[in-house]
């Protein structure tokens, strides 16, 4: 696996491929990798003939200084995860590198995905995204990019940009990734306490009957039920619970067939905070 540092060395790695006739696929990661990382790496590798990861903790998603801070770091470990996974090449950049001098978030309009939920709690958390993911994809220039489910509405506003700024990239969702108690993976499960990792398995349990209750009950007595579930809870607080539709990300409240939702919920411990979701109307298993 080719560890490519600048955007130089990127340039050069392409001309030895002749990247022209290639397709790249790209996953964009902040580290700390885990088995749902290594997911994208597999669908990327399936469909492309060079597969490219990013590893670059973006300063300018985090609303809070002491989470950026805190952020794990396992780099050894990451560089032997995608060894294994047989990825191509993977480009680490500096700070600098991708931000030159001006250590900033441009503006976005993301057509109000922005507003809702991870947007209500991280204030300017999608423009920190958009700008790293912009940036990225003018260095990368991918054929198509991967990006989990695990973040659903990251996931719906990387494909908005694409589509207003034209972007010359294919953005393919992915699957969840879970613990084996259901728990989704996340690079923030390793902040867990044993007993929190375990004690999280009802994130996953709750989305589940969520689904369940969904071809009966309305959504109001859902998201009460769901309220209960995290009252006097031990570990958990609940931020947020809802069920949304998938295009606009915004809470409806009333599921109407031939249409699709999600739905989404964020929890937190004393330090670390937990999202998931769940489509409520496919029969699958596992969302
Ligand atoms: P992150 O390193 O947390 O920024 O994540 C990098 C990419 O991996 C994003 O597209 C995430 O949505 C995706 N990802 C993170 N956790 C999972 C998971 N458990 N299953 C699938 N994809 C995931």
């Amino acid at each position: 696996m080719t560890v490519l540092k600048t955007k130089e060395e990127l340039k050069i790695y392409y001309k030895d491929f002749n990247s022209k006739n290639h397709t790249i696929g790209f996953v964009a990661t902040m580290g700390a990798l885990h088995e749902g990382h290594i997911s994208l790496i597999e669908e990327s590798k399936k469909e492309n003939e060079i597969t490219i990861a990013s590893i670059f903790v973006n300063p300018t998603q985090f609303d809070k200084k002491e989470d950026l801070d805190n952020y794990p770091k396992t780099i050894e470990e990451d560089l032997h995860l995608l060894e294994k996974a047989k990825c191509d090449a993977v480009f680490i950049p500096s700070v600098e590198e991708v931000y030159k001098n001006n250590i900033a978030s441009s503006h976005f309009d993301f057509d109000g995905l922005e507003n809702e939920m991870e947007g209500e709690f991280r204030i300017g958390h999608f423009n920190g995204v958009g700008t790293v993911v912009k940036a990225l994809f003018e260095i990368v220039m991918p054929t198509n990019a991967y990006f989990g489910e695990k973040d659903f509405q990251q996931l719906q506003i990387v494909r908005k940009m694409v589509k207003k700024n034209k972007m010359d990239v294919s953005v393919i969702g992915c699957p969840i990734y879970r613990e084996e108690n259901g728990l989704a993976m996340s690079s923030r499960n390793m902040r867990l306490t044993l007993e929190e990792r375990k004690a999280a398995a009802i994130v996953y349990k709750v989305l589940k009957s969520v689904t369940q209750k969904s071809k009966s009950q309305s959504v109001i007595t859902i998201s009460a039920w769901v309220t209960t579930q995290f009252k006097d809870h031990p570990l958990f607080d609940l931020e947020y619970f809802k069920i949304a539709d998938v295009d606009t990300l915004k809470s409806v409240s009333e599921i109407l067939p031939n249409k699709q939702y999600r739905a989404f919920i964020a929890i937190y411990t004393n330090s670390v905070r937990l999202i998931d979701n769940l489509s409520i109307n496919s029969e699958l298993l596992f969302g």
